[in-house]
């Protein structure tokens, strides 16, 4: 039950989690430098949601250790279990929560089933599996049989509830599973990098797995190659970012459109982003200006949005406020930064006042943010006041959005158009290191508490703001490398 590691050779719950997200995650879990793991605000969002979700689900705070499973408390955490698996296996699992259901164990006429939160919006076998090790465990523990599992979901906001027998078909499913996990393991080098990297952005290797994928020249570091295209390339022979940049446009179109005539037209844009990323230098794909709104205006609004994606709710609207000098030159030193919080017990209504009135303030100015991420929540959230679509229009007008103008406009040589990796290239920096999104959010969660009359650290708050109007910077960052090339009409 203490906190020391489990011993080499064991397998625990947390190992196969790990596993069944990326294989080569649960090798550098039990092999890598512990030193270059990168902490992830993702693992405390989801330790927020999992007790928000168990605080819902049992309001009485549970029992500790197994004292509180022989008097039959309602809910127990801080238990560990050891064991043995089908295959002799060493075995470990720490259940977050135990719950007593009814049944006869050794404890006496109750039993136990081992609960999990999720987050997200569906149950997956990253849940069912570790689950069934616990049961399996527990099993042996309480000396009587779990039926039934329980997974718990919506963060607390809606109790959301997943029962999940415990049926000789996910028993062999964790036997197989544990199985293979306990094989790679034996491994003397590490299994290749996710075939799926958006998985990485969550994973506290990230650092590690991008220097490797980066000096290996990884297909999946060509921008636009996910896992389904890095298959196909790899059936063609093409097997790095190198093999790429060399192939011929062409016969690699005709190549790829076995798999369907829509690739044929992708694999001369993927050739270009490879050789674009292997010469370092951008390309201009279009000879017209990428902001012509900006010629003229007399200053511009950055924008961005911070969001809770689990409670659908985007509860900061930020904005950079730019004006434009006499001399035509952008007034960096006058700029402002004005955060407009959703928080509901203000109720949509007048935050949307507050947004529409400050934008207004700017009438002819451009609203310049990154990605539609903005565009979209702000259109929806006027549709919501019953803003007509006339009315709208003039907004709609005036928001320019700055990815999609990279895109049309430009081949950069990088392996994400993503605001961080662009604006960085431009030599942005963040006033805060290695923060993300996911940050935000868990300072928000932070700094929300438990209301209004229970708020956390105004710390938290400042954070937030502070990386949100970092964030609009960054986009103007971009906007400004862009106007400049329009200026200078070439690369
Ligand atoms: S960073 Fe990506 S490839 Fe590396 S272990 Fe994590 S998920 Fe797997």
């Amino acid at each position: 039950m203490g906190a020391t590691p489990p011993a080499d050779n064991v397998l625990t719950d947390r190992l196969l989690r790990s596993w069944l997200r990326c294989r080569r995650r649960a090798w550098l879990d039990r092999h890598g430098d512990p030193a270059l793991r990168q902490w992830t605000a993702h693992r405390n969002l989801m330790l927020d949601d999992q007790q928000r979700c168990f605080v819902a689900l049992l309001p009485q705070k549970p029992g500790r250790g197994e004292a509180a499973c022989a008097v039959g408390a309602d809910g127990v955490v801080g238990l560990r279990f050891k064991g043995k698996g089908p295959g002799g296996e060493a075995l470990e699992a720490h259940p977050p929560l135990l719950r007593r259901v009814s049944g006869r164990s050794r404890w006496g006429d109750f039993a136990y089933q081992p609960v999990l939160a999720r987050q997200g919006r569906r149950m997956t076998r990253e849940h069912q599996l570790p689950l069934a090790l616990m049961a399996l465990l527990l099993e042996q523990e309480q000396q009587a049989p779990v039926t039934e599992m329980l997974v718990v979901g919506g963060g607390g906001r809606r109790l959301e509830r997943d029962r999940v027998g415990l049926s000789a078909g996910l028993r062999k499913q964790l036997v197989d599973a544990l199985r293979k996990l306990r094989l790679d393991l034996q491994r003397e080098e590490p299994p290749d990098l996710a075939a799926d990297r958006r998985k990485c952005t969550l994973c506290s290797w990230r650092q590690v797995c991008n220097g490797v994928a980066a000096s290996d020249g990884h297909l999946s570091e060509v921008s636009g190659i996910g896992a389904k295209r890095r298959e196909m390339l790899q059936e063609l022979n093409i097997r790095g970012l190198a093999d790429l940049a060399a192939a011929d446009p062409e016969q690699l179109a005709t190549a790829m459109q076995r798999f369907g005539e829509q690739h044929g037209d992708v694999a001369r844009t993927l050739v270009a982003q490879a050789r674009c990323q292997r010469s370092g230098q951008p390309e201009r794909l279009s000879s017209r200006p990428a902001l012509p709104e900006l010629i003229a205006a007399p200053g511009v609004l950055l924008y961005d949005i911070e969001s809770d994606p689990d409670a659908r709710h985007d509860f900061l609207h930020g904005f950079w406020c730019l004006p434009r000098g006499s001399d035509g030159r952008w007034d960096l030193a006058a700029a402002r930064y004005q955060p407009l919080l959703v928080l509901a017990e203000h109720g949509e209504p007048r935050c949307w006042q507050r947004i529409a009135r400050y934008v207004s303030r700017y009438d002819d100015w451009p609203v310049l943010h990154y990605g539609e991420t903005e565009s979209l929540a702000l259109l929806r959230m006027a549709q919501r006041q019953g803003i007509s679509e006339q009315q709208q229009a003039p907004l709609r007008r005036r928001l320019v959005d700055v990815h999609a103008r990279i895109r049309q406009h430009w081949r950069l040589p990088l392996n994400s158009y993503g605001l961080k990796a662009v604006a960085s290239w431009r030599g942005f920096q963040w006033g805060q290191s290695g923060v993300d999104g996911a940050h935000a959010l868990l300072w928000w969660r932070h700094w929300q508490g438990e209301g209004p009359e229970r708020r956390g650290s105004s710390h938290a708050l400042r954070w937030i703001f502070q990386y949100n109007r970092d964030d609009c910077r960054a986009t103007w960052a971009v906007a400004d490398w862009l106007r400049h090339q329009d200026q200078a009409g070439g690369s």
